[in-house]
């Protein structure tokens, strides 16, 4: 997510009936116990795939789901959970009939027979709601769905799926994800990875259309876009490339956000040369008339058109793109275990708006660092070194200092360690890493392996004391 986000949201640790050592045998727990999020999440199983079809219509924001969610039991169930804030209406485990119970957004499901470990499930869950009317997700005080003139937005971190799907809704499991959306003759619906076909005219004078991602991903990184859009299409050395921008009445404006987004498959260039490949299939953005900041949605980023320039500096918002996209490698590839690890997706992120600077010929990353540095030693800025990026608490998940501060800590852990070594820990991260999960301490223990330096000093100083270091990053 880019800095200038507000849509943090605190998941209500209502963890029913969850908090007792023992677990009753066969009993998914209603949260995969993280420690930021006890909430969020679920035990028992892994899913590998979600199927969402979803029927919209965007005057009333009636929304009416159907989710087949394809898991593995990792032990036998006779009872578990999904996270589902709409109203699940029924569920059926392997096509039959399921008891339901559901309360502060877990969806309790005892299956007709007890799932045997290790075997696969398929769950289908039908829904319907009004997901703009779900509040308790956001310090706004309005849920994260947001309606917009013309359609509506599900995107959000650190959740937002169960505002649309019924989801194991921690980054810790990862899905493929496809999404079918009917909305009206003329509305456009996206979402992540390719469109394998739209818009498709229905029998009732509707519009279909369905996406599908084809790599795992975490639940947070899915989304929908609802409404009116203009999309630029183009084939790229990295796959196909997929933009999409919302009408309305500030064309100059769209133009400004479209001159920087269109520069996506060239950002990509750039950090595919420093990291390795692009770790997915396609690529591409969103622009939305929705008041939001940007998400790195995988496959296709989510900008809010408030985070571009205006005519007077027309690439005010180019750094975000950046940003965005170092996250396909830095959050979206290689996913947090749990959120505290933040500093692994916001720091990286943060970091590699500099290095682009440094990689096109402006400059260097340790000089921008530098310059952050001397700044943030004013009186006035004595606060922002009280939250450590390495574990900032939950409510400070997307605190200036993760970013900032966190983007240091990375320049600190490079002049520690050199430019060869560095390099070297990031090629070896992303390639290690892709697919999975990883922690701030996995990230230190590949940096000292591929180094040879002991890096607790600098870690200490950088990522978990909250105050200011006595020196620049590097610096003596
Ligand atoms: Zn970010």
């Amino acid at each position: 997510m880019a800095r200038l986000a507000v849509l943090v949201s605190v998941v209500a640790a209502a963890a029913v009936g969850g908090s007792v050592g023992l677990r009753p045998i066969g009993v998914g727990e209603p949260g995969v116990g993280d420690t930021y999020f006890p909430g969020a999440g679920n035990g028992g199983y892994d899913v590998t795939r979600y199927d969402i079809e979803l029927d919209y219509d965007p005057p009333t924001d009636r929304l009416t789901g159907r989710t087949t969610v394809t898991a593995v039991a990792t032990r036998t169930l006779r009872e578990f959970s999904l996270d589902l804030k709409l109203p699940a209406t029924a569920v059926t485990v392997d096509d039959r009939p399921a008891i339901i119970s559901q309360l502060d957004g877990e969806l309790r499901i005892t299956p007709a027979e007890p799932v045997a470990a290790n075997s696969a499930m398929r769950i289908v869950v039908g829904y319907a709601g009004v997901p703009s009317s779900i509040g308790g997700g956001s310090e706004l005080g309005a849920g994260p769905w947001q309606r917009t003139p013309d359609g509506a937005l599900g995107a959000g971190e650190p959740e937002i799926a169960a505002w649309w799907f019924p989801a194991n809704d921690h980054p810790s499991d990862k899905a493929v994800v496809a999404v079918t959306v009917t909305v009206p003759d003329g509305v456009e619906a996206i979402s992540g990875g390719s469109l394998l076909g739209g818009p498709e005219p229905q029998p009732d004078g509707r519009d279909r259309w369905r996406w599908s991602a084809d790599e795992p991903m975490a639940p947070y990184l899915a989304f929908v876009a609802i409404g009116q859009y203009d999309f630029v299409r183009r084939d790229t050395p990295f796959g196909p490339y997929l933009a999409a921008y919302q009408r309305g009445p500030d064309p100059l404006s769209m133009a400004i956000a479209r001159r920087s987004v269109e520069r996506t498959p060239e950002v990509v260039d750039v950090l595919d040369d420093i990291l390795g490949p692009y770790p997915f299939g396609q690529l591409g953005g969103v622009v939305t008339l929705a008041s939001f900041p940007a998400l790195e949605n995988q496959t296709r980023p989510v900008y809010g058109l408030g985070m571009f320039g205006g005519i007077g500096d027309p690439d005010a918002g180019f750094p975000v793109v950046v940003h965005e996209l170092a996250h396909q490698w830095f959050g979206d590839s290689v996913s947090l275990a749990r959120w505290r690890d933040i500093w692994l997706n916001e720091g990286l992120a943060t970091y590699f708006e500099w290095l682009y600077v440094e990689r096109t010929g402006g400059d260097p990353a340790a000089v921008t660092a530098q310059r952050l540095y001397q700044v943030l030693g004013d009186p006035g800025a004595e606060s922002f070194w009280r939250v450590p990026p390495g574990d900032p608490g939950a409510g400070n998940l997307f605190d200036e200092a993760v970013y900032v501060r966190g983007g240091l800590a990375v320049q600190a852990i490079r002049a520690k360690i050199g430019d060869p070594d560095f390099f070297a820990l990031l090629r070896a991260w992303v390639d290690e890493r892709a697919g999975g999960n990883a922690t701030v301490d996995d990230f230190l223990a590949t940096a000292e392996r591929v180094s040879g330096v002991e890096l607790d000093d600098v870690a200490r100083e950088w990522l978990v004391e909250p105050d200011r270091p006595p020196s620049p990053p590097g610096g003596s």
